[in-house]
């Protein structure tokens, strides 16, 4: 009982719906995503840029019915990608979803379970890329962008599953709520594929991705993919190298499992960046803010981090003056950023904020003790910064161009892999000494720090 359902001209897909009224809705759902993207359908399998099978894994004949029309449209097309029940099927060789259809057909581009729209999506654009009329399409492919061309944020999750006392987020902006992960590496190979040459993952809690859809497996380039923390750093971390481009990890939990993404930013797959956002060290007050990690022991893992990963930079934000914090509990907190020698520090004196349960906490400082703690931690934070900026004289780095008026003739404005976009230092490039060397935005230029300058590098494009 399959139809190939039709209608004319190009890019143009191929659809065969098997199976039951649930399957019938996943059809559509794709018939009308694919519509509403210009894609259009062919009547027959030859006729088509590439075929899509929804298949039944049902009774014994469903799956036979469904292997046999993908061998047929593989047969006569090529290109196919499967979803549907079958596809969530593991075979005899592995328990992954999706290697029964492998086993049978190795050739598919792509096998995704049922309730996949946008994970058949994913590996459509991949490969008949989407069409795109300038005339018509109002949003680049990409999607619309308000950084400059050559990074991008990836928003990977909404909302937040904590409850911190200073924060008001989750009852602004629920719970969390994880993107799929074919969702999210999709969005990430369309952005490098426009050119983006650093992607920044961003979140409320990055280290938490998934726990929300008990780390659902979705489908990219054809493999089953977890969406969690692990799964994804290590894909867009393949896809980057592809790239030449970088992955940099903001809102990162200090959970125990970040230490496995550590060794991935050792070999070079994503920056050795880190944004962690402490807020405090001292266990109390952690405490007391209700941070999520509270009861880890930090500072010994940051310690095994940089041992894993010598060259890892660590940004972190901080609040000082908590209701309750005392001086002691204060004093250790400048002990940790010492000792952890975090390398870019931000810092807010406490203020309560309308609905935060911390307004009705005992202890509350006043402004001058808060302001005083801040201007105190600054000092610090800024002696360890520029201690450890002072340790690249002499170093060459990778730095990516951000401003080069006159083909950077007479300098320009860089990063290093320390530093994010906004928030961080920057690397500020000397004029080229080679009349032949010139500087790009959105190019990698390699470069000998020369000095530094505050939170700022001076270097020498090489
Ligand atoms: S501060 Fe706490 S509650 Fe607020 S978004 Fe971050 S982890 Fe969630």
């Amino acid at each position: 009982m399959s139809e190939i359902i039709a209608a004319a001209s190009a890019p143009k897909i191929g659809f065969v719906s098997l199976g039951c009224p649930k399957a019938l809705t996943d059809s559509e759902l794709i018939l009308t995503q694919l519509r509403a993207e210009g894609y259009e359908t062919s009547k027959t399998f030859a006729g088509a840029d590439l075929v899509i099978v929804n298949t039944c894994g049902f009774i014994d004949d469903a799956v036979k019915e469904s292997l046999d029309t993908i061998g047929e449209a593989l047969a006569e097309n090529g290109k196919v990608i499967v979803t549907g029940c079958l596809g969530a099927k593991a075979g005899a060789s592995s328990a992954d979803a999706g290697s029964l259809v492998r086993e049978m057909h190795p050739s598919v581009l792509a096998v995704t379970g049922p309730h996949a729209t946008q994970e058949v999506m994913d590996a459509v654009h991949l490969h008949v890329p989407k069409p795109h009329d300038p005339f018509v399409d109002l949003v680049p492919a990409q999607g619309i962008k308000l950084t400059p061309k050559h990074y991008a944020y990836l928003k990977i999750s909404e909302g937040c599953n904590h409850r911190c006392s200073f924060c008001i987020i989750p009852s602004m902006r629920g719970d969390l709520d994880s993107r799929l992960i074919g969702e999210v590496l999709g969005e990430a190979q369309r952005l490098f594929e426009s050119g983006v040459k650093e992607l920044l993952v961003i979140s409320q809690d990055t280290s938490a991705y998934g726990v929300d859809i008990k780390y659902r497996t979705g489908f990219w380039d054809g493999k089953p993919v977890k969406t969690k923390l692990f799964d994804l750093v290590a894909s867009l971390g393949e896809m980057a190298k592809k790239h030449g481009a970088w992955v940099r990890l903001h809102y990162v939990y200090p959970y125990p499992h970040v230490d496995e993404i550590i060794p991935m930013m050792a070999e070079g797959l994503v920056l050795p960046y880190l944004d962690v956002p402490f807020q405090h060290a001292h266990p109390e007050v952690l405490k007391r803010m209700k941070r999520p990690a509270s009861g880890e022991r930090n500072l010994e893992r940051i310690l095994r981090w940089r041992e894993i990963c010598p060259e890892i930079v660590i940004r972190s934000t901080f609040i000082a003056g908590f209701p309750g914090e005392t001086e002691e509990q204060f004093e250790s907190l400048l002990d940790f950023l010492r000792e952890a020698q975090i390398d870019r520090a931000g810092c807010f004196a406490y203020s309560p904020v309308g609905g935060a349960t911390a307004n009705d906490l005992d202890g509350a400082l006043p402004e001058e003790v808060r302001e005083e703690r801040r201007a105190r931690f600054m000092a610090v934070a800024e002696a360890v910064s520029t201690e450890k900026l002072k340790r690249r004289i002499g170093a060459t780095l990778q730095v990516l161009v951000d401003s080069a008026p006159a083909m950077g003739r007479k300098g320009g404005i860089g990063r290093s892999y320390a530093d994010a976009p906004e928030i961080d230092g920057v690397v500020r490039l000397l004029p080229p000494e080679k009349a032949s060397k010139t500087l790009k935005v959105g190019e990698f230029t390699k470069a000998r720090v020369v000095s530094t300058d505050g939170h700022d590098l001076i270097a020498q494009p090489i």
